[in-house]
């Protein structure tokens, strides 16, 4: 069928509204008549090639939308049905079979090769193939995504604000909730106060934590930390951020939660904790970013973690952070700024500038 998509066609070339064909659901595939999709930095990085996915591409990988039709081999979801779309897996694999899909053994190929399980792609752009992006492709008004990638979710809450929850809002609350697992009065520092920093402060109250300090370089998102919930905020601008914890946390704090991909900052994570705590490594950076640590501080029982894409069953944690949000115990609402989706670029824009935290765009 035809449709119209956001095209990536250049490295960092703004996105381009286009016409495009796309197939029909295959085998375990599903069709989505996309309502809303958020837009994530990963997005960015593969639109800047940090992450080469091969182009052109239709990117996207926060879609919420409903089920128009599904292809064979599916009997849990219907037309109908609303859903979140989330990330690839293969489903087969060690990790995929003890319920570790985000560390699926073909995570990356496919997520970022741009093709389908079977390796090839369901979109097409003025007579070439595009590349699939995380196996959904949610930058375009429908998406065929594997059976796997697909959340059933309720109706009785906007699905357009829910496609978040597939990335960035699972994986910030995850590192707490499914990682950390923080017990009530314990400190916890977060690095960035983006969607992921901010989702993991959320989580953090969820968990009764004690001093939790949010760590940022812009006031608007401080405040916003605040308001959900930080006990404290640090400027990374105004001065020496690991002595500003220090003055906060005396002995170092519990957890440390990286979110903003700059190496300094999972240094200072894992410099800040106290004896036996853990730091969290959530965000990526370009391919080849480094990070160097003193082997002391690590041999003294301090731990520096990788984590990926909220480390759940994304069937199973998402309806649970639903659930959250329904009781007002997760206002994940109020990172969200609404775009049409043909204003793809000015979302990015504002975005890259901060004044927007999660921009979602929405479909007409
Ligand atoms: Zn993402
Ligand atoms: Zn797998």
């Amino acid at each position: 069928m035809e449709t119209k998509a956001a095209v990536t066609f250049g490295s960092g070339e703004p996105f381009e509204i286009k016409h495009i064909t796309i197939d029909e659901p295959q085998t375990n595939e599903v069709l989505i008549r996309l309502v809303g999709t958020g837009i994530c930095h990963t997005d960015i990085l593969a639109q800047t090639q940090a992450y080469p996915v091969p182009l052109p591409a239709v990117l996207g990988h926060e879609g919420a939308g409903i089920v128009e039709k599904v292809g064979n081999g599916i009997s849990h979801i219907q037309p109908g049905d609303h859903v979140v779309l989330s990330y690839s897996s293969c489903g087969s694999c060690d990790n995929c079979l003890t319920g570790k899909a985000y560390a699926c053994e073909r995570f990356y190929e496919l997520n970022f090769e741009g093709r389908m399980a079977d390796r090839s792609t369901r979109l097409h752009v003025e007579g070439q193939d595009a590349s699939n992006f995380f196996g959904q492709s949610s930058f375009a008004y429908y998406a065929v995504a594997n059976a796997r990638n697909v959340i059933k979710v309720p109706k009785d809450v906007p699905l357009e604000m829910l496609g978040p929850l597939g990335c960035g809002v699972q994986t910030g609350s995850g590192a707490v909730l499914n990682k950390l697992k923080p017990e009530p009065g314990t400190s916890i520092v977060v690095f960035g106060a983006g969607t992921v920093g901010l989702s993991a402060i959320m989580a953090a109250i969820v968990c009764h934590c004690g001093i939790i300090i949010a760590v940022d370089v812009q006031e608007n998102r401080l405040e916003l930390a605040k308001e959900l919930g930080a006990t404290h905020t640090i400027n990374a601008r105004e001065g020496n951020v690991l002595e500003a914890i220090m003055k906060i946390a005396e002995k170092g704090v519990n957890y440390a939660i990286e979110s903003s991909g700059r190496p300094e900052n999972s240094r200072n994570a894992v410099d800040s904790l106290t004896v036996t705590g853990r730091a969290v490594q959530v965000a990526g950076g370009p391919i080849g970013s480094e990070v160097t640590l003193d082997i002391n501080t690590i041999l003294f029982e301090r731990n520096y973690e990788g984590f990926l894409m909220g480390e759940g069953v994304p069937q199973i944690y998402i309806p649970r952070l639903i659930e959250l949000y329904k009781q007002g115990k997760f206002p994940f609402d109020k990172l969200i700024t609404y775009y049409s989706f043909e204003d793809v670029n000015k979302a990015v824009e504002d975005a890259h500038k901060g004044t927007t935290i999660k921009p979602i765009l929405k479909f007409s």
